[in-house]
């Protein structure tokens, strides 16, 4: 196996639990490494540090995947897919839902690999060129653990050009002839798993959603960034009076008024609108809510835009609290990692300022459990949510 080394010190990272290495901090290649190959990882020293995917083109240049020197094959894969799956087993029975993620890449030791269930069909991306090039290992192992109706390959993700990888979607065995129905939390979804955000659907925020059940009933709900409607369903399960959904996509609006309708509510009215547009038409018009979700895309993407996102949250966030009638409730996230738990919070004190609204944190929380997080790779908890109690300022 070929070899790389990495310069003085730089192992302590990898030691205390994360599994990457950054491209400065290799100090020797040998320079027949092949993107995606695996290598094995030597300390300063020369200490064996395990072994990983190589990608010299990616400022993440190794993943750990082993401490040990032994083979990625499909076995390998089997192994730590079984380890993902008992922990789902756990965590969301077959009795209470038919999705969960199941692998959520290096929280789940497969670095750069996302696995999604959704009823009997896999819907699957990869990030790291190493992951791209065994995705017949992958699948073939997914195969003998699940037997799926179909695996959806749905590599259209941004993201991937970091790893110089190319964007496209495929079917890798089986057939996808319909929407799929899943169900959660006693609502049942059609999720397309061709065409929907993403993976099809987003199952990070399947706690979250639960947590607004208890402010909704009787209540004038808006949920801002609805996609599929998630947030919107469960406040109609706990009684809401009136929902009015928002969205930019009209696809994601069509599958949430789908939803809707085969759940059997029919107070759901849906907007196609910019979120930051709409909002301040809604506070012009003095319109008032006492519930409101704002469930944002990823504003930033890397650090360098930080700043830009940040204003664009606070913005958001102020409009969101000049829209809630006094002692409303303001249900708020953000999915950028690079926007830190504190960050969140200090820019949340500065949109109350700026709305004139005195804030009270009643909940933080994060991804849902089938998105664990690592204690040492803080990359992997990436979502923020709080539940805000929104009063005028006094
Ligand atoms: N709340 C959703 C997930 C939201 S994902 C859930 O629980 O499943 C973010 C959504 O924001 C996407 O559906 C996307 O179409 C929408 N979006 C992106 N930019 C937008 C904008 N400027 N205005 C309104 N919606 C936008």
């Amino acid at each position: 196996m070929k070899k790389i080394r990495l310069k003085k010190n730089e192992e302590r990272r990898l030691l205390a639990g994360h599994q990457w290495v950054f491209s400065n901090e290799i100090l020797e290649a040998d320079p027949a490494i092949e993107t995606g190959e695996v290598v094995s990882l030597y300390s300063f020293s020369r200490q064996f540090l395990g072994i990983g995917f190589f990608n010299r083109h990616s400022l993440i240049a190794f993943r750990h995947l082993s401490w040990h020197d032994e083979p990625i094959d499909k076995a390998f894969f089997l192994r730590r897919l079984e380890a993902a799956l008992q922990l789902r087993r756990r965590l969301y029975p077959d009795s209470e839902t038919n999705t969960y993620r199941l692998v959520h890449a290096e929280s789940d030791r497969l670095p750069g690999l996302i696995v999604d269930r959704f009823a009997d069909v896999l819907s699957v991306q990869t990030f790291s060129a190493g992951m791209e090039q065994r995705l017949d290992e992958i699948c073939a192992a997914l195969e003998t653990l699940l037997a799926p109706k179909a695996i959806v390959i749905r590599n259209e993700s941004e993201l991937r050009k970091l790893e110089g990888l190319s964007l496209y979607q495929r079917i890798a065995s089986g057939t996808v002839d319909a929407p799929i129905e899943i169900f959660d939390a006693d609502l049942t979804y059609q999720v397309d798993v061709l065409r929907g955000h993403k993976t099809g659907f987003f199952l990070d925020q399947r706690e979250n959603r639960k947590r607004i059940r208890k402010f909704a009933y009787h209540q004038r709900v808006l949920d801002v960034f609805c996609s599929d409607g998630g947030f919107a369903l469960n406040a109609l399960r706990a009684g809401a009076a009136e929902v009015v959904a928002m969205d930019s996509s009209a696809d994601a609006l069509a599958r949430a008024r789908c939803n809707a309708a085969r759940n059997g509510f029919s107070q759901l009215e849906t907007i196609e609108a910019d979120a930051f547009d709409y909002l301040a038409k809604l506070l012009e018009r003095k319109a008032q809510f006492d519930l409101i979700i704002l469930d944002p895309p990823s504003l930033t993407k890397s650090k360098k835009t930080l700043q830009t996102a940040v204003h664009a949250y606070r913005k958001l966030n102020r409009l969101a609290m000049g829209l809630l009638r006094p002692g409303g409730i303001l249900a708020t996230a953000s999915c950028s990692h690079h926007l830190t738990e504190e960050m969140f919070v200090q820019m949340l004190a500065k949109a109350a300022q700026d709305a004139a609204r005195c804030i009270q944190i009643l909940e933080q929380s994060t991804q849902a459990p089938d998105h664990p997080i690592l204690p040492a790779m803080p990359e992997t908890r990436y979502l923020k949510f709080a539940l805000l109690y929104v009063q005028p300022a006094s």
